[in-house]
């Protein structure tokens, strides 16, 4: 599906252009091996969470659902750097409910891919709700931008904080605070 040696010309020319050797010894494999690292990092483009979100279960409880402090890797899409962190998300079920670790899951098919954390974000909160038709949505992401802390704009260790309410969590701030009191918990 990805064109590896599209990508193996444009990472040559992307090393020429910087004015690297790109026939030492170094770099050699690297526009391969970078080829091959994005099958990984970019997979997400290829899959659809609905694929994950569809395996369901009747669920009585209808509280919310948390599964908080999935660890995740994405790439920034303005510099092409790692942002990473972890997503917190939540669901309140009307009558069905996912498998925990396909809300991981989710998180990963919106991670891997070129992604900024607002979209990241929403995207997320769209495939729940269009897949499992919850009462309410909330999800929070905190993240490090490699693309702030390497070029020096913001003191390493600084997070970005992105979160994104609907149905119930938007109507009920108090829904909104037990979320926050189950994500510190
Ligand atoms: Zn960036």
């Amino acid at each position: 599906m990805m064109d590896h040696e599209k990508i193996k010309e444009g990472v040559r020319l992307m090393l020429e252009g910087i004015g690297e050797d790109v026939n030492r010894e170094g770099l050699l494999e690297t526009p391969d091996r970078i080829a091959r690292m994005c099958e990984q990092i970019y997979g997400g483009l290829y899959e659809d969470a609905g694929v994950h979100l569809s395996k369901q279960f009747h669920a009585t409880n209808n509280n919310i659902v948390l599964e908080k402090d999935i660890t995740f890797y994405s790439t920034c899409e303005h510099h092409l750097l790692p942002f990473y962190g972890k997503a917190h998300v939540a669901y309140i079920p009307d009558q069905r409910v996912a498998g925990l670790s396909k809300l991981a899951r989710t998180v990963e098919v919106y991670a891997r891919r070129p992604q900024i954390q607002e979209n990241m974000t929403a995207q997320i909160a769209d495939a729940l709700e269009e897949h499992l038709q919850p009462k309410g949505v909330m999800v929070m992401i905190e993240a490090e931008h490699m693309c702030m802390t390497m070029r020096g704009v913001q003191k390493p260790g600084s997070k970005t904080v992105t979160t994104i309410v609907r149905g119930a969590f938007a109507e009920d701030f108090s829904l909104q605070q037990t979320f926050l009191q189950m994500v510190k918990a």
